[in-house]
């Protein structure tokens, strides 16, 4: 049986079309312009995005005493579950969960957060979040699944970059762009073991 990988954000999430423009809404709601916002975005992410030292600086940094930390995160967060790819999910549904991992690139704590908010969590029979490459997470379940094609699903074309398609011939790679090539993703298995 083929195994899938998906990564979160931009795959299964819409986090930058649809979650983040959220976001800075929610900032903007309370006086913040969106300049402002994309700066203290910038110095946050550089750090490794969590959402509440964005909160906290912006509130500290604007000096807004509308609204308190936690209320503002929930706001945000509360809407997470509507900005799953609901195309993508439903596909993901019928493989069964053994199939299906996650391998996402994050903060572990924050990335966790969003995904159990999603209510998708018990579609992936794992679940791995990395600070840096993905590769050992990839190739580790290419090397469990030797005999078996794998398919690893990600936005992001520098996650491709140092996996060893060599040594691991049942890997293969769907570079995501959107719902048109969703179908790229679950074509007749290519993978003929020799
Ligand atoms: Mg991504």
């Amino acid at each position: 049986m083929i195994k899938y990988i998906f990564d979160f954000d931009d795959v299964l999430f819409y986090n930058t079309s649809k979650f983040k423009k959220h976001m800075y809404k929610c900032f903007e709601e309370i006086g913040v312009s969106c300049d402002a916002i994309k700066t203290y975005y910038q110095e946050e992410r550089d750090k490794g995005f969590v959402l509440r030292n964005l909160v906290i600086s912006v509130i500290d940094g604007e000096k807004i005493s509308s609204v308190n930390v936690d209320e503002l995160i929930e706001k945000i967060m509360v809407e997470c579950k509507n900005f799953v790819n609901n195309e993508l999910i439903d596909k993901i549904k019928i493989l069964g969960a053994e199939h299906c991992y996650m391998v996402t690139h994050g903060v572990t704590e924050y990335q966790m957060e969003k995904i159990n908010r999603t209510g998708i969590r018990s579609l992936f029979c794992n679940i791995v979040v990395v600070q840096d490459t993905k590769k050992w997470s990839i190739e580790d379940i290419c090397e469990n699944f030797i005999n078996d094609e794998v398919v690893f699903v990600d936005d992001k074309e520098k996650r491709f970059v140092d996996l060893d398609f060599e040594k691991y011939p049942n890997l293969r790679i769907v570079h995501y762009v959107g719902r048109e090539n969703i179908a790229d993703i679950f074509k007749e298995n290519s993978f003929v073991k020799v």
